[in-house]
């Protein structure tokens, strides 16, 4: 969700993702040690293959299973000069994450971020170099989006300029003469499991589906929207639109006394959040401490349940046993206006082709899941109107 919001804020058109996928497999097809070497991507195939997470993520914007490891011999430089091989010199290392990334994800400050600002601008400063003096860029981020967050939060890229720059052309490595000698001598060591890759690349074989709330497999309609079944007005929802939108055997969220606020205002039709008493600011999800005066003295106060799309996206597969044969489905993150702008993911009542557009409002939808130990309610989202 952070990448699609990164992308929409600034235009960035899909091309630009399956550039760096295409740039991926073809340096593959230089090094025979490679995972994909001999099995070449092209557009028609990239395009062609099946959805992992709508907006963005194809089948190839995916990284595969990388269990493995990997060393770095780091030696003082007046020891390096004493080896057979010529050492590449380490000018600059950096890690770590910039303010708030540690929060809860969706609400860090700077949402739409890889959270590599801060900790390049030390390695720069440390290096003594930018962007300009690098020759050859290694980004090794296990999605495609990864990869342009990295390359546009290093400085590399303007965000402005992704569209025109990230085609395969610009990220191919001109052949040098030496390019072929050096991987004669450098054989990729590669950490990817290559088992199985290709019934990955097979689309998913036909199979029944049912959404959330709709008819079994096998009737006439094979699609119908997410929580049409029950938006009947409930008097213990204080008259709110309640779904039946997921089924049973999902398990049940962890209530705590952190959370329980919360919990018991959704059993009761409300939007319950924290509130600082210092500050008077909202905020979520619940935290012992306020983020912005750092004080204990935290409330809850209910909000108005409504707010609009910050984010959304859609998976195509089930995370858990219980959604085996539902989906797609919709994810989106919704800010609240009412509540400092605070912002929550929920399941976005609706079709599984419906389009989603970020800054849509949307109206909270609770769903009562009376049957569960202990008995809990959700909050959905549908479109407001
Ligand atoms: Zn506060």
């Amino acid at each position: 969700m952070k990448i699609t919001r990164f992308m929409t804020d600034h235009g960035i058109r899909h091309e630009a993702l399956r550039a760096i996928a295409l740039a991926s497999y073809h340096h593959a097809q230089t090094n025979p040690r490679a995972v994909m070497y001999g099995r070449p991507l092209t557009k028609e195939k990239y395009d062609a293959s099946r959805w992992i997470i709508e907006p963005f993520h194809r089948l190839f914007d995916c990284c595969q299973e990388n269990d493995g490891a990997g060393a770095v011999l780091v030696v003082p430089a007046d020891r390096a000069r004493d080896l057979p091989h010529r050492p590449v010199y380490l000018l600059g290392a950096a890690q770590g994450g910039h303010h708030r990334s540690a929060a809860p994800v969706h609400n860090a400050p700077d949402y739409a971020s890889a959270h590599f600002k801060t900790v390049a601008r030390n390695m720069w400063e440390m290096a003594k170099l930018g962007p300009k003096d690098v020759d050859v860029v290694q980004a090794y981020e296990n999605f495609t989006g990864g990869v342009l967050l990295s390359l546009v939060e290093h400085g590399f890229i303007d965000p402005a300029t992704v569209n025109e720059f990230l085609t395969l052309e610009n990220l191919e490595i001109q052949q040098r003469k030496d390019a072929h000698e050096y991987q004669r001598r450098q054989p990729g060591r590669v950490l990817h499991a290559r088992a199985g890759n290709g019934e990955r690349e097979c689309p998913p074989a036909a199979r029944h589906r049912r959404q959330p709330g709709g008819e079994p497999a096998g009737r006439c309609r094979p699609w119908r929207p997410h929580g049409d079944a029950g938006q009947q007005p409930r008097p213990r929802h204080g008259g709110h639109p309640v779904s039946t939108a997921l089924p049973a055997g999902l398990p049940a969220p962890g209530i705590e006394p952190l959370t329980a606020p919360y919990w018991d205002g959704t059993r009761a039709g409300k939007l319950v959040v924290q509130r600082c008493r210092g500050c008077h600011k909202h905020q979520w999800g619940p935290e012992w401490v306020c983020h912005r005066c750092h004080s204990f003295d935290l409330g809850w106060e209910e909000v108005a349940p409504r707010g609009r799309i910050w984010s959304w996206q859609r998976p195509h597969h089930p995370v858990h046993p219980a959604l085996n044969g539902y989906g797609p489905y919709t994810i989106v993150l919704v800010e609240l206006p009412d509540a400092d702008n605070i912002r929550m993911v929920g399941n976005l009542l609706c079709p599984p082709d419906a389009p989603v557009t970020i800054g849509a409002a949307v109206e909270a939808v609770f769903e009562p899941h009376d049957a569960a130990t202990p008995p809990y309610t959700l909050v959905q989202w549908r479109v407001a109107g």
